[in-house]
């Protein structure tokens, strides 16, 4: 166990206990959810802390009717779909790129944008588009992606765009907030997205909503760090900003990679996994860019979602609900056999439930603090 791990517990608890009631963290982003299961640090909080996943696993929040879209793209001849692995097994209506690439749809797995283009490069007589999902972190690769392929003339490329941005959504979070719910009380913010847009980026959720924002690594003592600062601040009746990942994430964030998103896109609204459209939440092409766009190219109809009656992911994702109280977990919905994207992802919080804890809430101490939260 990392050294610094029983000092930082012992003043979690120290903490909580002088808070004297429930409290209740999001950690926001999905690299932290699973972090926080491999490293075992839910059995290591205090009985009146808990932690609930955020909107910031990419595939959970991407809605149906993009992977219904992305379907009828992969469906039509002579084109070839590229994507991140994860988008592979997520269900649309009409099944999932998995099981229509085992019919023959020609769609290849990829581990950037850039792969994507070069298959475009490589298949000249194929239109190559390239699932573009994710949060601030991915969008950059994204826009020079773009910018690439416009400078290349690279004309059998598009992709479909669904970049998400995450401190609307955070602020949405609290402005829909059930008053009678047992609340946020402040956010571990996510490491990754926090190295482009910076510390700074969360002010307005501290300024507006009086809530505490921390950004952290990943690591447990980083985690652990992260969750004492933010204890600290309730002790002390203070809700401010702080960054205890600062040998990664600067105040102003990566200026270069914010330049490249700001000429490729525009902020636009966007809808989210069962929850509708969040205004300003998403990244649309620039005019000089919308040519790649694959529902243009394509003429895409962009439907409804029909989402299962009984999947909560849209809860979860808000931090409503945990998985036990899915009807479907660990039933229908298994990694195996997933029914909603929170079970799909490996970032998903319904996929770190199952992997680590699925015998919950009947056999494990940390359930037990669950069961009447
Ligand atoms: S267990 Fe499955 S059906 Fe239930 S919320 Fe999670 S992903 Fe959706």
């Amino acid at each position: 166990m990392n050294g610094k791990i029983p000092t930082l517990r012992t003043e979690l608890h120290a903490l909580c206990e002088r808070i004297g009631r429930r409290v209740q963290f999001m950690e926001v982003c999905g690299t932290h959810t699973m972090s926080v299961f491999r490293n075992g640090i839910r059995a290591l909080l205090p009985n009146n802390l808990r932690l609930v996943s955020g909107p910031g696993c990419p595939v959970c929040v991407t809605a149906q009717r993009y992977i219904d879209a992305a379907l009828d793209i992969a469906g039509r001849s002579g084109v070839m779909v590229a994507t991140y692995g994860d988008m592979m097994r997520v269900p649309g209506r009409s099944g999932s790129l998995e099981r229509l690439r085992a019919t023959g749809a020609r769609i290849q797995v990829v581990n950037s944008a850039r792969a994507a283009l070069q298959m475009a490069r490589v298949h000249p007589d194929c239109e190559v588009v390239f699932l573009a999902v994710g949060f601030e972190t991915t969008a950059p690769a994204t826009a020079a992606t773009i910018l690439e392929a416009d400078r290349d003339g690279v004309e059998n490329f598009s992709a479909l765009i669904c970049h998400k941005l995450v401190v609307p959504a955070m602020l949405a979070l609290l402005e829909t907030s059930d008053p009678d719910g047992p609340g946020l009380d402040g956010f571990l913010c996510p490491g990754h997205v926090s190295v482009i847009i910076g510390a700074n980026a969360y002010q307005p959720i501290v300024e507006r909503h009086a809530k505490p924002c921390v950004v952290a690594g990943f690591e447990a003592d980083q985690i652990l760090s992260g969750l004492v600062h933010l204890t600290r601040q309730l002790a002390q009746g203070r809700a401010t900003l702080e960054n205890v990942y600062s040998a990664v994430v600067s105040a102003e964030g990566n200026t270069v990679a914010q330049e490249l998103v700001n000429r490729v896109f525009v902020v636009a609204d966007t809808v989210w996994r069962q929850l509708g459209t969040i205004p300003q939440s998403g990244q649309e092409l620039a005019p000089p860019y919308e040519h790649f766009d694959a529902v243009r190219r394509f003429e895409v109809v962009i439907g409804e979602d029909e989402d299962h009656a009984e999947c909560r992911c849209g809860e979860m994702i808000q931090g409503k609900v945990q998985p036990w109280q899915c009807p479907l977990f660990g039933k229908e919905c298994t990694p195996l056999s997933p029914i909603g994207p929170c079970m799909v992802s490996s970032e998903g919080t319904c996929a770190a439930w199952y992997k680590y804890e699925r015998d919950l809430p009947d056999r494990s101490v940390s359930a037990v603090r669950e069961v009447g939260w």
